[in-house]
């Protein structure tokens, strides 16, 4: 049986209203029209937001545009954007608390695992701001005498910015620092169903001394207010994280003007384990690669692939594991997994763990939505006796639900993991180096874990193969994504052009 943490309510908790950031004033939407987010954990509205049509989501980029062309931010040195940089990060860490309950309570996380974000999205505005001033050009004296040949990064320009609601604080933590710390402005859209940490962070950035329309956030709907920022002429280039499907549609708007874009999509990823793993340490992580953020992770270990020798065990332990899982109040510090995002997504994994178990999956923990009396909450899942071509095995369930799969061969551990549109991240367990380096090397995913999962840090890049993304960010090229290369190429004192030399 699952282990419980009822939710508390929020007691004398009054909803926050947020106003959008265009140019430096917090304003209303153009037509006065408002967004509410009900708490996932606690069933009831928690924020208030100004939707942002079309005409707002022009306004904005027209703010970035001028902000781009003749405002301070692009003409400052990198020192001095680097220290306003910094100075988020500090802000960020003092309001951190506050951020992270924003966080919880609008995506239903755990409160433990929201303050860790924020403090791993701080690391990551130094980290930004670090690279801020390593940025820089080549130069060529050896192109011919009298010659000199300059290779210049320039900011790109104005940058939209999209996110989701599965890590609110940390993904525009991924992408804004960067753009910043490149001289570009930017747009930025949160997804409406958490947005308040995204706002918060206008606050801060306006505190650190983001001149006016440097930031720009805007609040609505995909369609409404995302879409603008996709293919309108004046933006240079996007950055996307969010489902395949939504990325797909990103990249064919922004191809009317061929724009730069770069897409973190979904994933559907495996962790292959041999026999000779430690399989204390393997199915702890298990659990954890399945479970952290209710599954609802484009990261989640959700498709094991399983050596047929050890497959029953493992299985029974994963389960039994399973059990104790705290699920439950976000705002509960011993909670593990928190509440789902919305309804209608506790619908579709129910949907998803049905299909399974019609055409033949075993549930061998969990399976059901749980009623702890307000919000919506499901039970970790395991199934077991899953075959490759089910939809359960191919497609992103973005819940707790667990897979396994079996395999024989190594070399049929990798056609499975290689088996379906996405290539996010991979894990695989042995003590074997050879076995390790082998999945490493063949394996077809932005990042494999070898004995470990779900490990991360600024100075390692991250993104997908195939249709799991295009483009990585962090690590040491990260600000480098957001220019544009220039060249200038010279020539020093008289000579006779060498086409006329007849
Ligand atoms: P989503 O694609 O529904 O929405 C993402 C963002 O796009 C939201 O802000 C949304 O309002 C906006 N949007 C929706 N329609 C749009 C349109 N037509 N034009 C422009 N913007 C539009 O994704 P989601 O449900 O918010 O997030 C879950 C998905 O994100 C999962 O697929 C997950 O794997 C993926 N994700 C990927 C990464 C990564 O780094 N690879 C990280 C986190 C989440």
């Amino acid at each position: 049986m699952t282990v419980l943490v009822r939710p508390k309510g929020l007691g004398d908790f009054r909803v926050r209203e947020f106003r959008m950031l265009i140019d430096g004033q917090w304003v209303a939407g153009a037509e006065g029209r408002t967004i509410e987010r009900i708490a996932p954990g606690h069933g009831v509205v928690v924020s208030r937001y100004q939707a942002a049509t079309r005409a707002d989501a022009e306004r904005a980029i027209a703010a970035a545009r001028r902000a781009f062309d003749d405002g301070p931010w692009p003409r400052m040195t990198a020192a001095e954007r680097s220290r306003i940089l910094l100075k988020a990060a500090d802000l960020i860490e003092a309001r951190g608390d506050e951020l992270a309950f924003l966080d919880a309570i609008e995506s239903g996380k755990p409160i433990s695992q929201a303050k860790g974000e924020l403090t791993g999205a701080a690391d990551i505005w130094r980290y930004a701001a670090a690279l801020a001033r390593e940025l820089s050009g080549e130069s060529y004296n050896t192109l011919g005498d009298g010659t000199l040949g300059v290779v210049l990064r320039e900011a790109i320009g104005v940058v939209s910015i999209i996110t989701p609601w599965n890590f609110p604080f940390l993904i525009v933590s991924q992408k804004l620092p960067f753009a910043l710390a490149a001289g570009c402005t930017a747009i930025v859209k949160p997804s409406e169903l958490t947005s308040a940490s995204t706002l918060v962070l206008g606050e801060i950035l306006e505190a650190a001394g983001v001149p006016a329309g440097a930031v720009n956030i805007i609040v609505g709907t995909g369609p409404e207010a995302g879409a603008p920022l996709t293919s309108h002429p004046e933006v240079d280039m996007v950055s996307f994280t969010g489902s395949t499907g939504v990325g797909r549609l990103t990249m064919a708007n922004a191809a009317q003007t061929l724009k730069k874009v770069s897409l973190e999509l979904g994933g559907k990823n495996p962790q292959i384990v041999f026999p000779d793993a430690s399989l204390d340490e393997f199915v702890d992580a298990a659990v954890f690669g399945a479970y952290f953020n209710a599954g609802e992770c484009c990261n989640a270990g959700s498709r094991l692939i399983l050596h047929r020798d050890i497959a029953e065990e493992v299985t029974a332990r994963i389960a039994s594991l399973s059990a104790k899982v705290k699920v439950g109040d976000p705002l509960d510090p011993e909670t593990q997994v928190g509440a789902i995002i919305t309804p209608e997504h506790l619908e579709k994994i129910a949907g998803y763990i049905s299909a399974a178990a019609n055409d033949g999956a075993t549930i061998a923990q969990g399976g059901a939505a749980l009623d702890l009396g307000m919000g919506q909450f499901m039970a970790p899942t395991i199934l077991s006796a899953v075959r490759p071509d089910m939809a359960m095995a191919r497609e992103e369930v973005f819940g707790p639900v667990l897979s396994v799969l079996t395999f024989e061969t190594t070399e049929e551990a990798i056609r499975t993991a290689n088996s379906i549109d996405y290539g996010l991240s991979a894990g695989v367990w042995s003590r074997d180096l050879d076995t390790c380096l082998t999945i490493g090397r063949r394996v077809r995913a932005g990042t494999i874990w070898m004995n470990t999962f779900m490990d991360g840090a600024a100075e390692l890049p991250f993104g997908g193969y195939r249709q799991s993304g295009l483009g990585r960010e962090l690590g040491r090229h990260a600000v480098e994504d957001y220019t544009e290369t220039k060249t200038l190429n010279m020539h020093i004192g008289r000579r006779t052009n060498w086409w006329m030399r007849r």
